[in-house]
């Protein structure tokens, strides 16, 4: 497409890089003795945002679920790309987006450097870079038996805020309101993944569910879990919801929180609530990790919840 479609709206000054956009490639100096962290995440018109959804929250979105996988591996973000078809040179939208995308960007420290732009079905796909020092990045497969489980912020949210707006579950407006944030402009746990270097044993960041993602890291570290229904953080405005089966799943199995889930020794808790603190986000103890395989949810009167383990449909009251 154009180019000064890009030089309008993509270009910014890149100072972490050698060279940014402009040129056939980026030119990039990975810093001395750092890992790289790369991850992908693509977002489709229709699947992961909607026609009428505003321009800046999609950009915020897009950029923040791809800052989330950074996060979730303890790395500082340095550098992204961004691939975007658009089925027409619209100025205004490009501006709004551009707007969310990087207000995002500026936040977490991390510079557009290169992309590529098409005309097609609205798709955004982004590619993220990150620092980590070797050895301490979070990875999926480092959870141990008797580890804690733990949760950054509240749970649920997201997925109630877009079952109110399919239709599946009512809420009052001034309840939704507040669950409404969570969907269209998540925060990425950077700066709690990059505290927990060091001190966590896994981590993962929750895009589909807790328990998909949870089940994640019980897959790659070869190890069961038990879950505390009762110990899940929630907004209280989703408490008041939780009589309603749907609004259970939406804490359980609900997806796009972006917030970490992670394990580490008991001993380690101190550490964690000070990394918490730095990081300036709650964290709860949702379980325990266990020997074997299997993953338990119990409720409150100490007896297992049954569910289903994709997440999406219905578990027994
Ligand atoms: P080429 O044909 O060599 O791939 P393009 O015309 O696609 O070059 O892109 C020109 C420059 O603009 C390149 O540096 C590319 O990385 C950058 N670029 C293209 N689209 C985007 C975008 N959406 N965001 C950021 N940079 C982009
Ligand atoms: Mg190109």
């Amino acid at each position: 497409m154009e180019f000064s479609l890009i030089a309008k709206h993509f270009t910014r000054p890149t100072p972490g890089a050698v060279l940014g956009v402009g040129d056939d490639c980026a030119l990039l100096a990975p810093t001395p003795g750092m890992q790289l962290a790369v991850s992908s995440d693509m977002l489709l018109e229709g699947r992961h945002f909607s026609p009428q959804d505003s321009p800046a929250g999609i950009g915020h979105k897009s950029l923040a679920v791809n800052l989330s996988d950074l996060a979730a591996m303890g790395a500082t973000p340095r550098w992204a790309t961004l691939a975007i078809a658009l089925p027409e040179e619209n100025d205004a939208w490009l501006t709004a987006f551009a707007r969310g995308f990087f207000r995002m960007a500026d936040q977490y420290g991390i510079e557009l450097v290169g992309g590529d732009t098409t005309r097609g079905a609205l798709t955004i796909s982004i590619t993220v870079m990150g620092d980590v020092p070797p050895g301490q990045a979070l990875r999926r497969d480092g959870a141990r038996a008797g580890d804690d489980i733990w949760v950054s912020g509240v749970l649920g949210s997201a997925a109630l805020a877009l079952a109110y707006r399919q239709g599946r579950l009512f809420m009052e407006q001034i309840d939704a309101a507040k669950v409404l944030p969570a969907l269209y402009l998540p925060t990425p746990r950077v700066a709690l993944g990059v505290a927990l270097r060091g001190i966590a044993n896994s981590a993962i960041d929750i895009s589909d569910g807790l328990l998909a993602d949870l089940s994640h890291i019980l897959d790659r570290s070869s190890v069961g879990a038990q879950l505390e229904f009762d110990a899940l953080p929630t907004l209280p405005v989703v408490q008041t919801y939780l009589h309603e089966a749907v609004a259970r799943e939406c804490v359980l199995a609900g997806g796009d929180d972006y917030e970490l889930c992670f394990t580490a020794p008991a001993e380690r808790r101190d550490a964690i609530l000070a990394a918490a603190t730095q990081a300036n986000v709650t964290v709860s103890r949702i379980g325990r990790i266990s020997a074997g395989s299997g993953l338990t949810v119990m409720a409150a009167d100490g007896q297992p919840l049954p569910y289903d383990k994709t997440g999406y449909d219905h578990f027994a009251a």
